[in-house]
């Protein structure tokens, strides 16, 4: 018997279901799984999250993710029962999500070529490990504890292993992560050595490190928190939640993200087909990723530069072997992902088929920005105020290639995400110390 919550396989024709606390990150036939709820939470709740923003004391409400906690209720509890809460929800003291809403900010605004009432952008890395991350990770660690599980494990080049590392530090659980060895600065892992992490070289690529934390996971009792893993997307559906919230659940037109590893893309997919099947919102916002130009594999997909077919979820029946050859082809020639945002150097981005999925539903686009634009976006960015990384920048020159493309309309209303915080020290100093870039502010002696 399955409870209330439980998983499902994505492939219509599938559908293989699986109770809650399966560890399995795919059904048996190599399909990825969601998390379903058989309940559909009721639009009343809009004012019971509005009210839990004054928290009274409960870090379950001062929690950005929890906040929301009955669209997320996998762990199945009463969620108004705070000593429930406790005994079952992860967080940093509420810290995860506290910080993030949209914002205005002029300067971008001015910079995209739109109307400031227009634009919202919204930081994620003011989240305690730095990046959008937290919202996720603290769902992944709340299903690793709710199962007993001793260690996490996962493969990252930085901000993954960041909010590994702090969530099960904070919950005295081991955690493992794997990296390409050499390929990585190692001041990228530095949040992942100070929190405890054991870093594990493996002698490859990203896609072999991931492999081998799958393999450890499976047979070592050890628990991935890649975004593979279905409890991941839960959490980063509250970031579009606060988005929407925020607009008091009106949809903007749009909402736009850098593409990774298509997790972000995949759960404000998800989120927006729940809440739309649900009533909680009347139209569904298109959803726009970002590829930096070096590490492309979506949008060539996408948009029919590999062997002229555009790619598609088609209802659940995706053409996954021109995935295949793709990938095929990249490695014959060798070509690698390439980018100085390295957050979003991916070529093989694992939830593509989940991303896929989001883009149909939403009647998506994709495109790509180069790094000097996105060094350009991520610097308008501080112009305002804001700090952010430069795979961040990809949503704020996204926006603004796609207006001037006219494929977002001069008045729709757009937010852009922010992924992650600066953690880059030299990027910044580097671009304001070249006189040719765009809003550089060289030094004066
Ligand atoms: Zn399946």
């Amino acid at each position: 018997m399955l409870g209330d919550a439980y998983l499902k396989c994505i492939g219509p024709q599938c559908g293989l279901e699986y109770p809650i606390q399966s560890t399995n990150v795919q059904c048996e036939n190599g399909h990825m799984l969601d998390v379903k709820y058989k309940n559909k939470p009721s639009t009343k709740l809009k004012e019971v999250f509005y009210k839990r923003r004054n928290s009274e004391g409960s870090i379950f409400n001062e929690s950005g993710v929890w906040r929301f906690r009955e669209l997320l209720n996998f762990c199945q509890i009463d969620t108004e029962n705070l000593e429930e809460c406790s005994k079952n929800l992860v967080s940093l003291d509420g810290a995860e999500g506290r910080q993030s809403k949209p914002y205005r900010m002029s300067k971008a605004a001015e910079f995209i070529n739109t109307s400031n009432e227009n634009l919202w952008l919204q930081p994620e890395g003011y989240n305690p490990s730095g990046s959008f991350k937290d919202n996720g990770m603290v769902t992944a660690v709340t299903h690793a504890k709710m199962i007993g599980a001793k260690k996490i494990v996962c493969a990252s080049t930085g901000n993954t292993s960041a909010s590994a590392g702090m969530f099960a530090a904070n919950e005295g659980i081991n955690c493992d992560v794997y990296i390409p060895a050499g390929q990585i600065a190692p001041g990228k892992l530095s949040q992942a050595y100070q929190f405890g992490a054991q870093i594990v070289e493996v002698d490859g690529n990203f896609d072999d490190a991931l492999k081998e934390s799958l393999d450890d996971a499976k047979n070592h009792d050890g628990y991935t928190v890649n975004s593979i893993n279905p409890f991941r997307i839960e959490g980063q559906k509250t970031i579009p939640f606060r988005a929407l919230e925020y607009l008091n659940w009106e949809s903007p037109d749009w909402i736009v993200y850098p593409g990774g590893a298509l997790g972000n893309t995949s759960s404000c997919g998800k989120a927006l087909m729940e809440l739309y099947e649900w009533g909680w919102i009347k139209k569904i916002p298109r959803i726009a990723v970002i590829n930096s130009e070096g590490a492309s594999t979506l949008s060539d997909l996408y948009n029919g530069k590999f062997e002229g077919e555009e790619l598609r979820w088609n209802k659940g029946n995706p053409n996954t072997e021109l995935i295949s050859r793709h990938y095929d082809s990249l490695d014959s020639k060798g070509l690698k992902p390439k980018t100085k945002a390295t957050a979003i150097q991916i070529g093989r981005p694992a939830n593509i088929l989940k991303g896929l999925r989001a883009l149909e539903y939403t009647k998506g686009v994709v495109t790509t920005v180069t790094d000097s634009e996105m060094l350009d976006g991520m610097s308008v960015v501080g112009l305002n105020g804001f700090d952010c990384e430069m795979a961040s920048g990809a949503s704020v020159v996204g926006i603004r290639k796609l207006i001037s493309e006219d494929i977002i309309k001069k008045d729709d209303v757009v937010i852009g995400i922010l992924t992650g915080r600066q953690k880059d020290a030299m990027l910044p100093v580097n671009y304001h110390n070249d006189p040719n870039n765009k809003f550089a502010i060289p030094p004066k002696s």
